[in-house]
């Protein structure tokens, strides 16, 4: 029996901690977990769940008017926000009923409060301090402000799913996959999106041509996109606010949501008093195993900043369990990932950029661009896009990038083949299913490029 309260006391009930906490318990490790405010953390309450379910509500419009191209008599639906909020909201409960009875499973100890790190070996969760032979750190990030004046008449991500009433405009600020996915979902609910962002295309990072499809799509939906374009001033004006911009504009909008980054979980948790190292942006450092400079605390998911994913902190989580309850080192390979942007068309990729892999050496890009039979029998004008980025001397697909309805589903069976080291021939002595839009991946013979 060790002289500790608990072997492990992992601090935030979301992704990670949770299946850090059930692993390590698994082992019959004596494990307790604190959480500050709801289990399941942001993917359940406030992330990919939530947003998912609102992506769903936001491409039945869509359905219903293509549902007529189809032969289909059906009338002109009207959404209705409080009635899916409170689907919602049951929803929500009920998968934190699930990780809790997962928990209580698990006979892990859950401590409902906000925890503070008090020393390498102590946490402390309202007025009682808890002794643990570990410590894992497990809390997350949070949607960060820009700092301006009247910045708080803005709201975040974490505000959207609370709304008691959609607003009839909204300016989103920023161009990332976030700020993208809500002015997809907002518009498809039928509000009026305007969206700025400052840089000179969205979704920063991902392959250019992806990009760029991306954006053309959503402006010919509707959405009203301002590139290099940021706000100077904001005012509150009636029950809405008024917004200077730096392309000149100014208007009253509903409401203005900050989609401009997140912050890792760590202020007032007591680490750097107990000697963990923080980087520049409030992260936990750590190592390859998710170990911090102070050797009875591990860090794992969005409070370390590597890559902000739900399976990526799960997979951390089990990476740390194994490596310190089972006694198999075991580090995270971080290496192609594949993702998904729920935008509307989605996009999925996994690998190299077009761009990037041009700087690791010779590449060949094969890309096509077409309009998808089921949307052009409806008579939309949406394309999507297909590209695979090969190494030139290796043969090997470096990045898969895909822009289109299932983009998602489509990108998860792609990656593995890419993960496996598949070259180009791999994929092109795969036979065609067809009539699919991704048969292209199997089909497209010459280079468009080469670089
Ligand atoms: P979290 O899930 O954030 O959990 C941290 C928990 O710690 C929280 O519950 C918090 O309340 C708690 N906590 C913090 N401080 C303390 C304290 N001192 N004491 C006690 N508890 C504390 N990822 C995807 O893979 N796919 C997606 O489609 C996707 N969509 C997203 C959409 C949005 C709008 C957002 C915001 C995120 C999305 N993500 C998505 C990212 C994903 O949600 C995160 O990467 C993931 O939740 C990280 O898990 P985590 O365990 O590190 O932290």
């Amino acid at each position: 029996m060790s002289d500790f309260d608990y072997d492990l006391f992992v601090i935030g009930g979301g992704s990670g901690g949770v299946r850090a906490a059930r692993m390590a318990a698994q082992t019959g490790a004596r494990v307790a977990l604190a959480e500050e405010y709801r289990l399941g953390g942001t993917c359940v309450i406030r992330g990919c769940v939530p947003k998912k379910l609102m992506v769903f509500a936001s491409e039945y419009g869509e359905m219903v008017s293509d549902a007529r191209a189809y032969g289909w008599d059906i009338a002109d639906g009207t959404f209705d926000w409080g009635r899916f909020r409170g689907q919602l909201d049951a929803e929500l409960d009920r998968l934190e009923g699930v990780y809790r009875r997962l928990l209580e499973g698990s006979e892990v100890t859950v401590h409902d409060g906000r925890a503070r790190v008090t020393g390498p070996h102590e946490v402390r969760v309202a007025d009682t301090t808890f002794s643990a032979k570990h410590i894992l750190v497990a809390t997350g990030g949070r949607p960060a402000l820009p700092e301006m004046e009247n910045a708080e008449l803005g709201i975040t991500s974490n505000d959207i799913f609370k709304l008691d009433a959609l607003p009839e405009s909204i300016l989103i600020v920023g161009g990332g996959y976030i700020a993208c996915e809500f002015a997809c979902i907002l518009h498809g609910l039928g509000v009026e999106v305007t969206q700025f962002y400052r840089g000179a295309q969205i979704l920063r990072g991902f392959d250019g041509e992806a990009r760029g499809l991306i954006a053309e799509e959503m402006q010919q939906r509707g959405i009203d996109l301002h590139l290099g374009t940021n706000v100077i001033g904001m005012m509150p004006e009636g029950t809405g606010v008024r917004v200077k911009a730096t392309n000149g504009s100014e208007r009253v909008y509903d409401k203005v949501m900050f989609a401009t980054g997140r912050t890792p979980n760590t202020d007032g948790l007591g680490l750097e008093e107990a000697g963990v190292a923080l980087g520049r942006r409030g992260e936990v450092v750590v190592d390859d195993y998710s170990q911090t400079r102070v050797p009875s605390i591990y860090a794992i998911g969005d409070v370390t900043d590597r890559v902000q994913l739900t399976p990526v902190a799960i997979r951390e989580g089990m990476a740390f369990a194994d490596t310190v309850f089972r006694g198999q080192p075991t580090p995270v390979d971080h290496a192609l990932i594949p993702s998904a942007i729920f935008t509307q068309p989605e996009m999925g990729t996994v690998g190299l950029s077009e761009e990037d892999a041009r700087e690791a050496g010779p590449i060949e890009v094969y890309c096509t661009s077409f309009k998808p039979m089921n949307t052009a029998f409806a008579g939309r004008p949406d394309r999507v896009l297909m590209k695979l980025v090969v190494c030139a001397e290796t043969r090997r697909v470096l990045g898969c990038h895909i822009v289109s309805p299932g983009a998602g589903e489509m990108i998860q069976l792609a990656g593995i083949a890419v993960k496996m080291g598949a070259t180009k021939e791999d994929f092109d002595r795969t036979v065609a299913v067809h009539p699919t839009v991704s048969e292209e991946l199997v089909t497209m013979r010459a280079p468009v490029r080469t670089a």
